[in-house]
């Protein structure tokens, strides 16, 4: 039924960077819901390795085949921010028994602050499950001869670029 918000969801997250887990959700998603806005989180405390706009540009070359998909920044909490885009579902990705825990206590906090907005979890593929954007920041770490050709393992190929880019000391740029 268009215009009916339980067919929209968000799915919210620091992408910083995004990786191929990320990228997996956010099809499986696509699939599910007529429309999925991809929400970057900005966090006021946090120093993240891309800015807003960069990770806007990132998700939204990586999901450039997915008509469904949006992408937009938001500084509040996730509940308001789902309002804003007509959406009552939060999609959330799992990866393991440990983030299962957090994930209860996020969904019961989100679901008692908006009792109309559910949360659906999708289980991590198997071949992404061990994936995070702070493994991948390690990678990269390592140099760009070690982290080229292991990075596209883990991210989706227009992020290894800008990202080994973040790690390149200045006489190598
Ligand atoms: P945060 O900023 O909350 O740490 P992320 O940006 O890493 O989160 O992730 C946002 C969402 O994507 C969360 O639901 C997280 O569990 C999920 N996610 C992250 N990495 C993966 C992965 N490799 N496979 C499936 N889901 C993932």
């Amino acid at each position: 039924m268009p215009g009916d918000s339980t067919r929209n969801a968000v799915y919210v997250g620091s992408f910083d960077p995004p990786t191929l887990g990320h990228l997996d959700i956010i099809r499986r998603g696509a699939r599910l819901f007529d429309r999925l806005i991809v929400g970057i989180g900005i966090n006021p405390d946090k120093e993240p390795l891309f800015s807003p706009d960069e990770r806007i540009a990132l998700v939204g070359e990586m999901a450039s085949d997915l008509p469904n998909v949006e992408i937009s920044c938001f500084d509040n909490l996730t509940v308001t921010f789902a309002r804003d885009v007509d959406a009552a579902v939060l999609l959330r990705g799992v990866r393991t028994v440990s983030d299962i825990e957090m994930e209860f206590t996020m969904a019961l906090t989100n679901h008692s602050l908006a009792p109309d907005i559910e949360t659906v979890f999708l289980m991590a593929s198997d071949k992404y499950s061990h994936i995070s954007s702070t493994l991948i920041k390690q990678i990269a770490r390592m140099g760009p001869d070690l982290a080229a050709t292991s990075l596209e393992r883990f991210v989706p190929v227009c992020v290894i670029e800008p990202l080994l880019a973040r790690y390149r000391k200045p006489t190598e740029r």
